[in-house]
C-alpha cells in the first residue's frame, strides 16, 4: 500500500515542467504512477530527454515503484472554454429554441460496445438524482431503447399541439425513432431523411414547456463518427458528450475519432467510459480481466479527457437490459455523480 500524493509529483517536477502540462495523473496502490504530460512539439529531440528526466525523477519519490508518463502534443480538452450553460437565461436549448436546459450524447466509435447499455443506465441514475430527464434514442441504425427499457412495439400519442408525448418510464421521459418505425426500415435511412427525424424527435417532441423545461436530455447517438453524427453534433449544440469504449476497442481509432469529431464541433467531451471491463464470475463473485484492463485509462489521460469509470462484463447488467428493467448499479450513480450535471 503506497501513501503517494499528487503533491508530491507535482512538486518533484515543479523545477522541470509547468505543472499544467501534467493531466490525467493516476496513482494505484502498488505504487504506480500514470500521468500525461503536454510538450511543446518544436522541442524536437529534447522532448525525450524530458521524458526521462521527469519519469526519474517521479520514481525516485519514496514508495514510487513504476512510472509512465505519457508523452502528447494535443491541446487540452479541458482547456477548451466552456459553453455557456445557459446563454439566454431562460432554461432553453439556445440553437432549437428547445424547452431543454442540457443536451448531453452518449457516443461510441463503433457499434456493440454498449453504448445503449450505458445511455439507459446513466439517464437512470441522473433521474435519481432528482433532475427531470429525457432519453432520446436517436441510433436510427438500431434503435434498442424500446427494448431497454421494456416498452417495445407501442406507438407514442400526440398532445392537443400536435407534439408527440414521450412515454414515462423508470422516472425518464423517452422517446426513440424505434417507436416510429420498424425496426428493419431504421437501417436504410440516409443523410436528410435521419436529420429530419432526429429533428423532430427533439423540437416536436413535449419534453418540457417553457414554465418547466426538462433538466437534462440524454441523446443515444448513432454509433461511429461519420456524417450523420456529425451533423448531429453540429446542429443540436450539445452540452456535451460521454464516449463508451469496451478495452479491447481502444486499441483502434475508433474512440479518437469520435472524441476528434466532437472536439471539431466544440462539444466538450465530458468523459470517457470503459465498458466491459472486468468480468465477474457468476458462481464466485471472482473478478477477471478478459480483455486486458486499465486501457481507457491510459487513453483518457493521453487525450487529456476525464475517465468516467469501469463497468465491468456482468451478466445482470445484461439481463436487466434484456427484461427492460433498469435495476439502479451503483457504477451508474458514480458516474452521474462525477458528469456533476
Ligand atoms: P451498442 O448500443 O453500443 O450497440 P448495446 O448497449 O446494445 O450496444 O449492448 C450490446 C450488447 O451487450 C447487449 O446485449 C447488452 O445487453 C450487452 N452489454 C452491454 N454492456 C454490458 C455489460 N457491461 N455487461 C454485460 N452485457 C453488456
Amino acid at each position: 500500500m503506497s501513501n503517494i500524493t499528487a503533491e508530491q509529483i507535482f512538486n518533484a517536477l515543479k523545477g522541470l515542467v509547468n505543472p499544467d502540462s501534467i493531466s490525467g495523473l493516476d496513482i494505484n496502490k502498488k505504487g504506480e504512477i500514470l500521468f500525461a504530460l503536454s510538450v511543446d512539439p518544436a522541442m524536437g529531440a529534447k522532448m525525450e530527454d524530458l521524458h526521462q528526466q521527469v519519469e526519474k525523477t517521479v520514481l525516485s519519490i519514496k514508495g514510487v515503484k513504476k512510472v509512465t508518463a505519457i508523452l502528447t502534443a494535443e491541446k487540452s480538452a479541458q482547456a477548451q472554454t466552456p459553453k455557456t450553460p445557459d446563454p439566454h437565461g431562460m432554461g432553453k436549448n439556445p440553437v432549437l429554441d428547445l424547452p431543454i436546459k442540457k443536451i448531453i450524447a452518449v457516443a461510441s466509435g463503433k457499434g456493440g460496445v454498449g453504448k445503449s447499455t450505458v445511455a439507459v443506465n446513466l439517464a437512470h441514475a441522473l433521474a435519481k438524482t432528482g433532475k427531470s430527464v429525457g432519453l432520446l434514442d436517436a441510433d436510427i441504425y438500431g434503435p434498442s431503447v424500446p427494448r431497454l427499457t421494456g416498452l417495445p412495439n407501442i406507438k407514442p400519442d400526440t398532445n392537443d399541439e400536435n407534439k408527440l408525448i414521450p412515454f414515462e418510464e423508470h422516472g425518464l421521459k423517452i422517446m426513440s425513432i424505434g417507436f416510429m418505425v420498424e425496426q428493419d426500415t431504421a437501417m436504410i435511412w440516409r443523410g436528410p431523411m435521419v436529420q429530419s427525424a432526429i429533428y423532430q424527435m427533439l423540437r416536436d417532441v413535449a419534453w418540457g414547456t417553457d414554465e418547466a423545461p426538462l433538466d437534462i436530455l440524454v441523446v443515444d447517438m448513432p454509433p461511429g463518427t461519420g456524417d450523420a453524427q456529425l451533423t448531429l453534433a453540429q446542429k443540436i449544440n450539445l452540452d456535451g458528450a460521454v464516449m463508451v469504449s469496451t478495452p479491447q476497442d481502444l486499441a483502434l481509432l475508433d474512440v479518437r475519432k469520435g472524441i476528434e469529431m466532437f472536439r471539431k464541433t466544440d462539444v466538450p467531451i465530458l468523459g470517457l467510459i470503459e465498458n466491459m471491463s472486468t468480468h465477474i464470475c457468476t458462481n464466485c463473485g471472482h473478478e477477471e480481466h478478459l480483455f486486458g484492463h486499465g486501457g481507457a485509462r491510459v487513453e483518457a489521460a493521453k487525450l487529456h479527457i476525464p475517465f468516467l469509470g469501469e463497468i465491468p462484463l456482468d451478466i445482470t447488467i445484461r439481463q436487466s437490459a434484456d427484461q427492460g428493467k433498469l435495476k439502479g448499479f451503483e457504477i451508474f450513480n458514480e458516474i452521474a455523480e462525477k458528469l456533476n450535471l
